[in-house]
């Protein structure tokens, strides 16, 4: 993740220096206590000793120090003491914002590449990669596997950064002071860390478990909230809510466990620092009592106070540790997704094509979408320029897996789609998809306003032109009577329209586009018998002059065609125009007759 955190690293640079004046000041402000206890306990009257060192020899000096400016007054000195501590906390305090200050950029610049970074390589893998379970999945890693990155582990930085270096810096003061004293606490501290990253790994095993397991409820959840109507009709309320509680109890489960041993890290770190501090504290006061050390009691006890600054930076430290290793599992998921090979892969030196000259053609083509089944086999025709060719055949029999291959939504397996001449994997991917208008059964709307449905995106287009498109979409008429005209929302995937509406103003889309090839996949399937007209002369003005690959249901709709194809079972089984198909008494005689009958 923090490949995302480099071009902000000089904000982590910045941290780390203000942390360590920080730091450095609120030693100075601890130091502080030798001299006030020495004058609290009136031991203020030292004599400069030529063997002492370090911090007892520093703090003799000071106090000579102080004598000198206040005149040997013990109030003022006191009251100098005081006052530097005040100053020196300003300091500190001021310094451990400014480490915060530049640490909220770094985090949130860091969450926002990497939330775009997701967004685009979701954008480029393919379709397969969105059945409908992976959907609440991909959600749930893109919000809560994002904001747990955020939270987990860019918040921890910082105790990441500061505590180590406090540890560090107050380890040198206190080895300054005592080294032996010092010794016994570096024995100890190892000790206190493996036991803590035992119980980090095991969280860290527990904490991926909860998020897929939260994955699976948004998952659930997305499945009913688009399924609604179903669920709603056939009263099944109660078993979808049976489906999602059994599912939130087992997430809850985990949950609870991984947050147990995340709050055990603070009570255990501090547990174990408060033992190794008695020991030191039995070690040492021995040492003063029985006159063997080195230190005088005052010095011993700044040492303690030293020390137990160490307590509260080590338990911080282990509560970040934990709480990146309950991230770390998050920033796995996400590196999955980032980590997808992309299968549809742009040629090395792609052809341009800025226009197709000669038609399309289907050599041979063989494809599957997992290895154990074949889905289309052998798959040979063209369409000429200008020319309208028309797949029908039984559901299932893999009319739309063709029209995919057309757009490159996956590749084939075997033989080649070739446009020109050119074999479509060897074109720039955004030239040949430029080519092409997408008319599906499902007209695909977004939450945005009719004239932006329209647009797509396309900001140069005029209101005219809009216009222009929906009048030859049919669609003119009804959108001038919404309340807002053009500028009317048309709700979540455009709820507020009716089917045909909705399709017409996908027509307008696509008619606004103007593409040289159209593939409508069943775009009137799902209409009621008077929308389907309006929408069939609209596709009519839309397919005019037009390359067209047209997957028909309805048999009806479909006679003009230039050339039609049956398929069965991924295979072409019949081929010609109207009526040749039907003297030819075949599959297609067969589909008509049915059709006609009902
Ligand atoms: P049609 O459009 O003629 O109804 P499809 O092209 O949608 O047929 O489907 C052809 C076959 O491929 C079906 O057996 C279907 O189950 C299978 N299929 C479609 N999409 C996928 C997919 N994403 N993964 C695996 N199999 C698929």
């Amino acid at each position: 993740m923090l490949r995302y955190a480099r071009p902000y690293r000089y904000l982590a640079y910045l941290n780390i220096l203000f942390n360590f004046f920080s730091i450095v000041f609120g030693l100075f402000s601890m130091t502080m206590l030798m001299p006030f206890l020495n004058y609290l306990f009136g031991t203020a009257e030292l004599v400069r000793d030529p063997e002492a060192t370090g911090i007892q020899a520093w703090n003799t000096e000071f106090i000579f120090f102080l004598k000198d400016i206040t005149g040997d007054d013990p109030g003022k000195a006191l009251l100098l003491v005081c006052l530097a501590v005040v100053v020196f906390t300003i300091l500190k305090n001021v310094f451990r914002y400014l480490a915060l200050y530049v640490l909220v950029p770094y985090r949130n610049y860091t969450v926002r590449d990497l939330r775009n970074a997701v967004y685009k390589k979701v954008m480029r893998l393919q379709l397969s990669y969105f059945t409908e379970e992976k959907k609440g999945d991909t959600i749930s890693r893109m919000s809560n596997d994002i904001t747990e990155v955020e939270f987990a582990i860019m918040t921890s930085l910082e105790a990441m950064f500061k505590g180590p270096f406090q540890i560090l810096v107050t380890l040198v003061l206190l080895i300054i002071m005592s080294w032996k004293l010092t010794l016994i606490i570096l024995v100890l501290l190892p000790l206190n860390g493996f036991i803590i990253s035992r119980i980090g790994k095991k969280l860290k095993k527990n904490a991926s478990r909860a998020q897929g397991r939260l994955g699976l409820l948004m998952s659930l959840f997305e499945e009913s909230l688009s399924g609604i109507r179903i669920i709603k009709g056939f009263g099944k309320e109660a078993y979808f809510f049976r489906k999602f509680s059994t599912e939130n109890k087992h997430l809850t489960t985990i949950n609870v466990k991984v947050n147990h041993s995340r709050d055990l890290s603070s009570p255990l770190s501090e547990t174990m620092g408060i033992t190794t501090l008695s020991m030191v504290l039995f070690i040492g006061g021995r040492m003063v009592q029985t006159g063997t050390g080195i230190m005088d009691p005052t010095a011993f006890i700044l040492f303690i106070l030293l020390f137990a600054q160490v307590i509260d930076p080590a338990k911080s430290f282990a509560t970040a540790f934990y709480n990146v290793q309950k991230g770390a599992a998050s920033a796995d998921r996400i590196e999955e997704i980032l980590r997808i090979p992309e299968t549809l892969k742009e040629a090395e030196n792609p052809l341009t094509l800025s226009a197709i000259r000669s038609g399309i053609e289907f050599k041979n083509v063989g494809f599957q979408y997992t290895p154990d089944k074949k889905t289309l086999t052998d798959i040979s025709f063209s369409i000429p320029l200008g020319k309208t060719v028309a797949l029908v055949g039984a559901s299932g029999s893999g009319k739309s897996t063709l029209a995919d291959l057309l757009a490159r939504f996956y590749d084939v397996n075997e033989g080649h789609v070739l446009i020109d001449g050119m074999d479509i994997r060897d074109i720039k991917v955004k030239d040949l998809r430029g080519l092409m208008g997408l008319v599906t059964q499902e007209s695909i709307l977004f939450n945005d306003s009719v004239f932006n449905n329209i647009a797509f995106g396309n900001h140069e287009v005029s209101y005219e032109q809009i216009v222009e498109a929906a009048k030859a979409a049919n669609a003119h008429e009804f959108i001038v009577h919404m309340d807002k005209g053009y500028y009317t929302n048309i709700g979540d995937r455009g709820g507020k329209l009716s089917g045909g509406q909705r399709q017409r103003i996908a027509i307008a889309r696509a008619i606004l586009k103007n593409p040289q090839i159209l593939i409508l996949d069943e775009a009137t399937s799902a209409l009621d018998t008077s929308s389907e007209r309006l929408v069939q002369e609209a596709l009519n003005t839309l397919m005019k002059n037009r390359t067209s690959l047209v997957i028909a249901h309805r048999l009806s709709t479909i006679q003009n065609a230039d050339l039609i194809i049956v398929m069965e079972n991924g295979r072409i089984v019949e081929r010609g125009s109207h009526q040749e198909l039907y003297a030819h008494k075949g599959l297609y005689r067969n589909l008509l007759e049915m059709q006609q009958m009902v």
